[in-house]
Formats: structure tokens, C-alpha cells, sequence
């Protein structure tokens, strides 16, 4: 049976699941062809930050869409690149100068690696090519990223392609020791090390304290491994902070975002680095240039989009959002202290989740309950997808009471409701 030549994401076509259609988003709330009324209880994938169709970046985007929609990046510009690169220098940590555009999480991390990769190679040491990975990560969907995530049978098909890495252990409460250690010994040939800074996504929601991430950045800095700071997720005030590096007064060698660089709405990542990363391209030989680039580089319409992201920080209470949404998050967490079934409730700045207890060897990523959960929240009007038996919310810092209510009241009755 074909009702649609449609293959979506991370989707079993088979199972015959429903796949609602949406025709239109207004703030922290999507609609269905239908008309129902659904909660994006996590921003859509983790990308909205101040609810859909913000005005200001709508209104940007269709004035430069009738200006200047598209151009060649290299050896051209255009001002809404510009602007925003002066605008992130600006607001991001002063070490990282130099700003290089792409398209999406998985391509900033592809391009992290690569100029790590051609900053050793310029080094008189001799060049390094290992990349140090946390136990548990992700980084995207591409073979560079996938080959620095945790292996797993979502990439088991692809693993004859993905490339070796040295694996440190995550450093869950009691154990963040054999983190460090490892880290140290992985550190004597490792080009770089890359991470998700206090919070794991994909790989669960799995936290972890800022002094740990202090001490495996104070690790690299001191065998001169360059630390890539994947904050595609966790940047724009997901964990309480602009950077989840903030918390831990830390500033990367490479950082990488995308996700809420244009509030969510249009697709824009940027890799920004050091100096000294930057200087090991910069030469008079053609042959020492970074080479990188993609049809869409700094798309002007996503730096449009960017930039009204920039001001909408510099000019709403966007940071008053999240501390009432991550105070909010806290209660909820606290309440899910004696509800059965329910284990390792948690929160990091406006996320908040918890496990839904499973007998053991049962949980993970392809947990048999997650299909029955995403029809129990569809039936509620919730868009939640639990990562296995892991149910997080992450709503838009624009949630209002009402709506954040009905998401948690949803997140706990699917308990004894599934279970
Ligand atoms: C989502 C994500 C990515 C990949 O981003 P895409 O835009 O989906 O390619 C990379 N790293 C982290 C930490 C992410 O959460």
C-alpha cells in the first residue's frame, strides 16, 4: 500500500503507524489538518526556542527573501553573513574569533573534526588524526558524525565505514574518576576530543556536573588536544545558559551550534574557532586552505533568520523565559519523586526527564514501550518522543502555565497508562 512517496526520519513505515499532518505553528502549540491542537513539548526536535512563527524572525525572513536569497560563499559576501558573525563574536566566548557557516548539527561537527584534523597537520609535532568520544554521545546522522557517537543499532548497518575512536566513560555521579583518568591516558595521541557539555541528548538525557566538564577541558588544555564543544543542542539557553560551557567557565577550541542559531525556524549551523586553529589554515600556499563548503553555505535567508534570533536575546527577557520554565521544570521534577515506576527524575537548566522503569535489559533506544507511548501522547494533543523508556520534556521558553501543566500531567499519566 503507497499513500505517499514520503520516506520520513527515524520512522518504521511498516508498523503502519499514523503520521498526523500539521498545517500551520503559532507559539508553543502546532495544528493539525484536523484542527487539534498539539503542545510541542520538545521544540520540535529540540531546534525552537522562543515558540514557532516568532514574528520577528518571520518578518526577517521574507524581507531578505526579497532582497537576496542565495548567493556563493566563496570569495563573495553578503551582509547578513557579516552582521552575523560580528553578532555571535560578540556574544560568544572571546577565544572563538573565526566563524565558518554550514547547514545543519551533523555538518558543524563534520567540519569541527576536519579542522581539527588540518590543525594538526600543521603542527611541527607531527600531524594527529584520533578523536577522543564520551561513552553514550551523538553528533548527527552523517559517517564523520556517526563514527564519533556511541555505535548502536541505529548505525550498526554503516559501522564497516565509521572510523576508530577512543572511547571515555560517561561520568555518571560516583564514577566521573575513571572519566578523568581515561581521558588523561587517551590524551597522549588524540587530535581532539569532542562532547556534548552537561547533557547528553539522543543518548538519553544523561547528565553530568559542570566541575566535570571543567576538568576534562583543563585535561585537554594541558596535552594541547583540541576541545570541541558540541553544542548544537545544548546552546541558546537549553541548559539555563547561552552555552552549557558558561556553567563550567570554559571556552572550547571549536564550538559547534545550529539548532536554535535562527530560533528554529530555518536550517543555519556555525563551527567557530580559535585563532591558532584558524592560523593553521592561513598561509600564501593554496594548498594549506580549509577546504569545505556546501551549495548553501550562509544562506542568506538563515543569517537573516540568525540575526533576528540575536536581537530577539539582546532585546526580550528571553534568559527571565528560562529561569520561570527551568524553575517550573524543577517542580515537576521534584513532584516525580514517589510516583511509581517512575526512576532518575532529573533536570538540566529547562530540560527535564525521567525513566520509566523496565525489567532489566529491556530499556535502551528500541524500549518496547515507546511505540505505545507516542500513540498515548498523540491521543493527549502532546508531541513527546521518549528516547526508549526515557521521557524528557523540552518545551519553547514561550510555554505558558497552561500548556506546561497539561505536558506534565501527560508525561505522568502515560506511566501507569503504558506500563
Ligand atoms: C541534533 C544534534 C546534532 C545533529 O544536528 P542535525 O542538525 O540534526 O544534523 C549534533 N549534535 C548534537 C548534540 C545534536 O543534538
Amino acid at each position: 500500500m503507497i499513500d505517499t512517496p514520503v520516506w520520513h526520519p527515524f520512522t518504521q513505515h511498516g508498523l503502519g503507524e499514523p503520521i498526523p499532518e500539521i498545517v500551520r505553528a503559532e507559539g508553543a502549540a502546532l495544528y493539525t489538518t484536523e484542527g487539534q491542537r498539539i503542545i510541542d513539548g520538545i521544540s520540535s526536535w529540540w531546534v525552537n526556542t522562543h515558540g514557532h512563527c516568532h514574528p520577528r524572525i518571520s518578518a526577517a525572513i521574507a524581507q531578505q527573501a526579497g532582497q537576496l536569497d542565495q548567493m556563493i560563499f566563496a570569495g563573495w559576501t553578503h551582509g547578513p553573513a557579516q552582521d552575523l558573525a560580528t553578532g555571535l563574536r560578540a556574544i560568544m566566548p572571546p577565544d572563538l574569533t573565526r566563524v565558518f557557516f554550514s547547514d545543519s548539527g551533523s555538518t558543524a561537527v563534520e567540519v569541527a573534526l576536519k579542522m581539527a584534523l588540518g590543525y594538526w597537520r600543521s603542527r611541527k609535532g607531527g600531524a594527529r588524526h584520533r578523536i577522543v568520544v564520551m561513552e553514550h554521545s551523538y553528533h548527527g546522522d552523517t559517517i564523520g558524525a556517526m563514527s564519533v557517537g556511541a555505535r548502536g543499532v541505529f548505525n550498526q548497518a554503516y559501522e564497516p565505514l565509521l572510523f576508530d575512536t577512543t572511547t571515555v566513560p560517561f561520568p555518571a555521579a560516583g564514577c566521573e574518576q575513571a572519566t578523568l583518568d581515561a581521558l588523561e591516558q587517551a590524551c597522549s595521541d588524540a587530535a581532539a576530543f569532542i562532547v556534548e557539555p552537561l547533557i547528553l541528548g539522543a543518548g538519553g538525557m544523561l547528565t553530568y556536573s559542570p566541575c566535570i566538564l571543567a576538568e576534562m577541558r583543563a585535561i585537554c588544555a594541558r596535552h594541547g588536544v583540541l576541545f570541541i564543544a558540541d553544542e548544537v543542542m545544548t546552546g541558546w539557553g537549553r541548559t539555563g545558559t547561552l552555552l552549557a560551557c558558561e556553567q563550567a567557565k570554559v571556552s572550547p577550541d571549536i564550538l559547534c551550534l545550529s539548532k536554535g542559531l535562527t530560533g528554529g525556524s530555518v536550517p543555519l549551523a556555525v563551527t567557530m574557532a580559535t585563532e591558532p586553529v584558524y592560523q593553521a589554515h592561513y598561509s600564501q600556499d593554496r594548498a594549506d586552505m580549509f577546504f569545505h563548503s556546501s551549495s548553501y553555505t550562509a544562506n542568506p535567508l538563515a543569517c537573516a533568520a540568525a540575526n533576528a534570533n540575536l536581537a530577539i536575546w539582546a532585546e526580550e527577557p528571553v534568559m527571565q523565559r528560562i529561569a520561570t520554565l527551568a524553575q517550573k521544570q524543577q517542580a515537576f521534577v521534584v513532584s516525580l519523586q514517589d510516583v511509581p515506576n517512575v526512576e532518575n527524575a532529573r533536570r538540566c537548566g529547562t530540560i527535564a526527564a525521567f525513566d520509566i522503569s523496565v525489567p532489566s535489559g529491556q530499556g535502551g533506544y528500541m524500549a518496547g514501550l515507546a511505540p505505545a507511548l507516542l500513540a498515548y501522547y498523540r491521543s493527549c494533543g502532546l508531541l513527546l518522543r521518549p528516547l526508549g523508556n526515557t521521557v524528557y520534556a523540552m518545551p519553547p521558553y514561550c510555554i505558558d502555565a497552561d500548556d506546561l501543566a497539561a505536558l506534565h500531567e501527560g508525561m505522568v499519566q502515560s506511566v501507569s497508562a503504558i506500563g
